[in-house]
């Protein structure tokens, strides 16, 4: 852990207490994404409907953070929702977190990874079963690896304690 490091360069006014276990500066970020990764992750843009390979891909597999490498969604959860922009009922356990966003006027509750915080879309409520949820993601911040298999369900873990 290099904490002390952030602060020496001046720490830029984090918009929130949160650290997250992937941290890099804006600069490194740059040097790491891809201009469209960047602008979605990073800035929490939107990129435009229709425009990832990844909404029609429906292939075994799995998709992770395009930031820190997390697996964050498996193929067996992906859908079609017919909104241009990849589609999943359930993201894998503990990889995202979810924040009330209340830019452009609505309220709607973003999602991001929990490893690097990089922003990937949003979640809504009008998915399919057995979730009904609709996690909206934009291909950009996913990096899709075929014939990978998602982390293990929590299935036979003990839940944690405290
Ligand atoms: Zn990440």
């Amino acid at each position: 852990m290099t904490e002390g490091l952030l602060g020496r360069l001046g720490g830029r006014g984090h918009s929130s207490a949160k650290k997250f276990a992937v941290a890099s500066s804006e600069e490194e970020w740059r040097r790491k994404l891809t201009p469209a990764q960047y602008r979605v992750l990073r800035e929490h843009g939107t990129e435009r409907a229709g425009s990832s390979p990844l909404d029609k891909e429906y292939g075994d597999g799995v998709y992770r953070c395009a930031g820190c490498g997390q697996p964050v969604f498996a193929s067996s959860t992906k859908f079609n929702s017919g909104t241009g922009w990849p589609s999943f009922w359930a993201p894998v356990d503990q990889a995202v977190e979810t924040q009330t966003d209340r830019s452009l006027f609505m309220t709607r509750t973003e999602v991001h990874c929990s490893r690097c915080g990089g922003h990937l879309g949003h979640v809504f409520d009008d998915g399919p079963q057995p979730t009904g949820l609709r996690y909206c993601m934009n291909g950009a911040a996913l990096d899709f690896h075929r014939g990978e298999k998602p982390p293990e369900a929590s299935d036979g873990d003990p839940p944690p304690t405290n």
